[in-house]
């Protein structure tokens, strides 16, 4: 077992709610996330949390998001929220989108970028997320940028091509300081299917995206947290967090439910013995 200590790039647990919840189921959700704490939570672990080493993140829709903030500042952890998209443009003819200095207004640090359900609906490709990772980086963000093959890539052999073609796509002209990007292998059928990679296919496409990274000399390869998503629940998280590559989770169906979240957020804590 990789303890907590040793993981070098820390532990990351971030929650995507997609586009469950308004306002006031938010509110709910919080209610139930501090019961949850009082019942199952050691408030010593939140030591990790504070020092930085598990960070926890919640990506609530926009409308969500202002709401979320004051919750989580009555928490005895600190939670960052996070938006579920922007646009590259500041401002301007854009109708439906949010801007980065919106969300700046309101306190969002950060943001996901290239969700697969984007790409799969709403037309997002390589290329736009490629704009949009530069500018939110520019403008002081921290980024997740999802990855991740079709089923059928995978059955053809093209797994790796394809996450390392995304990558070349998106990333080949953008330096990223350290602490301020991290990468989301999602495998596309793994999400929302309730079929998760295996251990192995994990640490195997975790290895093929940190290579894919270095080919295009990055600087910051080497520390860029590399999160699974798909599928992920309280079942499965500790051992997909004991991949040797698997730098934190990504999750959406097990963030719904308060004690859900947190017993994903636990399992991170049982690395630490
Ligand atoms: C996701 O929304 O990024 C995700 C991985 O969803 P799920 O955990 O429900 O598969």
């Amino acid at each position: 077992m990789i303890k907590i200590g040793l993981k070098p790039r820390g532990i990351w647990i971030a929650g995507n709610w997609k586009m469950n919840f308004g306002p006031k189921e938010t509110q709910d959700f919080f209610s139930d996330l501090r019961t949850a704490i009082q019942l199952h939570w050691d408030l010593k672990d939140s030591e990790f949390l504070h020092q930085g080493q598990l960070r926890a993140c919640l990506i609530p829709p926009v409308i969500c998001l202002q709401q979320a903030l004051l919750e989580a500042q009555n928490l005895p952890f600190p939670l960052e929220i996070i938006a579920q998209n922007a646009h590259w443009e500041t401002q301007g003819a854009f109708t439906g989108e949010i801007s980065g200095p919106m969300l700046k207004e309101i306190g969002i640090p950060g943001v996901l970028i290239g969700h697969s359900e984007r790409r799969q609906f709403f037309g997002e490709t390589n290329a736009s997320a490629r704009l949009r990772v530069e500018s939110l980086l520019k403008q002081g963000f921290h980024v997740i940028l999802c990855i991740g093959e079709t089923r059928i890539e995978r059955d053809h052999g093209k797994t790796q091509e394809i996450l390392s073609q995304q990558i070349q796509e998106i990333l080949s002209e953008i330096k990223f300081s350290q602490g301020r990007f991290i990468l989301a292998y999602e495998p596309i059928w793994a999400i929302g299917t309730g079929l998760t990679a295996t251990p192995t296919q994990t640490n195997e496409a975790h290895q093929q995206i940190r290579k894919a990274l270095e080919d295009l000399r990055q600087p910051q390869a080497t520390n860029t947290p590399i999160l699974y998503g798909g599928s992920v629940t309280p079942q499965n998280a500790k051992a997909l967090l004991s991949c040797s590559e698997v730098d934190g989770l990504l999750f959406g169906g097990a963030s719904l439910k308060a004690e859900s979240f947190l017993a994903v957020l636990k399992s991170a804590l049982q690395l630490k013995s």
